[in-house]
């Protein structure tokens, strides 16, 4: 693998995209978090696209998230993020 393009599994579909062009969800005291920066530490999830996050968000998939509660506001905050690129 090119180490240059660091890549991240979508956690969906496992396919691997430079990891700017996913959005990454983390955990901040218990809840699932937007991590922008793509910074703060842990264990973070990797999402690729808007399709990613419906499939998600219909199998409940995003639920299984280690240790997270996530909101359907956050959702579809996730989901706003993907429409406005
Ligand atoms: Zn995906």
């Amino acid at each position: 693998m090119n180490d240059k393009v660091n890549v991240r599994m979508c956690f969906v579909c496992r396919n691997y995209l430079p990891k700017e062009k996913m959005l990454r969800i983390t955990k901040n005291n218990g809840e699932a978090f937007l991590d922008k920066s793509l910074k703060s530490g842990g264990r973070g999830s990797y999402l690729c696209s808007a399709e990613c996050l419906k499939k998600a968000r219909k199998t409940k998939r995003i639920n299984s998230l280690p240790g997270c509660s996530v909101s359907e506001e956050f959702l579809d905050k996730l989901e706003s993020e993907f429409e406005n690129g």
